[in-house]
């Protein structure tokens, strides 16, 4: 009899696993894949640490939050400076004084400001309500034609006007000419990939891998005393009160034989001809030096149940239907939810690490 059940070895569930072993409780942690970490699993290929499930930039602005992940793996000062190639054309992200002026020849930040002011103003918005209006009252209509209309619906599979301005809200919008995509204090990515560290906060844990808990549910519920869970919370409560819905992705990979493919981790597509969003080159994530390179194209994709889930849609609907499952999770009394798809919430990793950390000070009584 283990203490604890923890389905799903993705972030949520390790950094759980790991505090409650440290307390001197037992734990057996499932996954349904073959391979521990979850979506931020990394593998070697061609000794080239790759991101299996798309780039994963580690940011906070929680010096303890930053600590703690550098306790288990030292963080390289890898700093994100994607750019953005809108047929041909080359735009540096995010939103900032060198997009403004590659795109409209402006130098100055009053230039900048102008610009956008008259733009948002040609459209109208004066509350915006929506993606599409929250992006063009930030940035105007060219930068939302060139780099954020084709990029969104492509990797969300709806019209702009139908997403919710909170995603468009992720990326800084800066009138001075800094490259860096995040605002954050601390950012890096673990030297050696990121499975390290989850291997160190699975240590003590057991472990089973190729088990869907929804397959033996009945066996599986019998081995613990409590469970967190951190795979989708609808299936866990079998859709009763309707599908909470996804955006898949399909991840093509290939091994170049040459050093530097794109000079750049992360190259977006904006257009919305190009199928796939953008081109990861794993490489650059640790300064690389090998002679050869490997490359990932990120291609969106319809989601369905069976499918892997990588991102909720928390547009109206679906937050209503998250409200009816999330009653029932409110009442359970030895079952944990957590996690993206245990919280259906378009969480960041140091994210993830505060609401697990969070549940277990709630789970052992502790505030600190
Ligand atoms: P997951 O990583 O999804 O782990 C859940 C685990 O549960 C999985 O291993 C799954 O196989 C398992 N599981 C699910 N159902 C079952 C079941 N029924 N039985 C057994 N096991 C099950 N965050 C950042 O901070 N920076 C980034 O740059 C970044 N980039 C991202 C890029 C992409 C393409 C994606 C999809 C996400 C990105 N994220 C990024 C977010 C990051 O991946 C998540 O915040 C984090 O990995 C979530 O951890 P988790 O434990 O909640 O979920
Ligand atoms: N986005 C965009 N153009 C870009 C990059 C991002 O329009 O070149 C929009 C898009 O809607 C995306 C959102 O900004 O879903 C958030 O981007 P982020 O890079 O944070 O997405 P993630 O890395 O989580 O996929």
């Amino acid at each position: 009899m283990y203490d604890y059940l923890i389905v799903g070895s993705g972030l949520f569930g390790s950094v759980f696993a790991f505090e409650a072993n440290k307390r001197g409780q037992t734990c057996l942690v499932v996954d349904k894949r073959d391979h521990i970490g979850g979506n931020l699993y990394t593998e070697k290929t061609a000794e080239i640490n790759v991101h299996k499930y798309g780039a994963h930039i580690f940011h906070t602005n929680n010096k303890d939050i930053w600590e703690y992940v550098n306790s288990f793996v030292p963080f390289n000062r890898y700093t994100n400076m994607p750019i953005a190639n809108y047929k041909g054309e080359i735009y540096n992200l995010p939103f900032n004084m060198n997009t403004f002026n590659k795109l409209w020849g402006v130098k100055t930040p009053s230039e900048a400001k102008a610009k956008i002011k008259q733009q948002r103003e040609e459209v109208g918005i004066t509350d915006p309500k929506n993606l599409e209006e929250q992006a063009i009252s930030l940035v105007g209509t060219d930068i939302y034609k060139k780099l954020i209309k084709g990029y969104t619906e492509k990797q969300w599979g709806r019209p702009a006007e139908e997403l919710p301005s909170f995603i468009i809200k992720r990326l800084p919008v800066r009138f001075t000419y800094d490259n860096n995509y995040f605002n954050d204090r601390y950012q890096g990515i673990p030297i050696g990939g990121y499975t390290i560290m989850i291997e160190k906060m699975l240590d003590k844990a057991d472990l089973k891998l190729n088990t869907d808990y929804f397959e033996n549910r009945e066996e599986l519920d019998r081995v613990a005393k409590k469970i967190v869970f951190t795979g989708m919370v609808d299936q866990f409560y079998n859709y009763k009160y309707g599908v909470l819905e996804y955006r898949s992705l399909r991840f093509e990979n290939e091994i170049l034989d040459i050093d530097n493919y794109q000079g750049n981790a992360v190259v977006n597509y904006t257009d919305s001809d190009t199928p796939y969003t953008r081109i990861i080159e794993h490489k650059h994530f640790e300064f690389g030096t090998q002679n050869n390179t490997v490359i990932t194209k990120e291609y969106p994709k319809e989601w369905k149940p069976g499918k892997e889930p990588y991102y909720p849609i928390n547009n109206k609907k679906n937050n209503e239907v998250y409200k009816k499952y999330k009653e029932l999770v409110d009442k359970e009394k030895n079952i944990i939810f957590g996690g993206r798809l245990g919280t259906y919430k378009y969480y960041d990793m140091h994210q993830v690490i505060g609401a697990a950390l969070e549940a277990v000070r709630k789970e052992f009584k502790e505030d600190i």
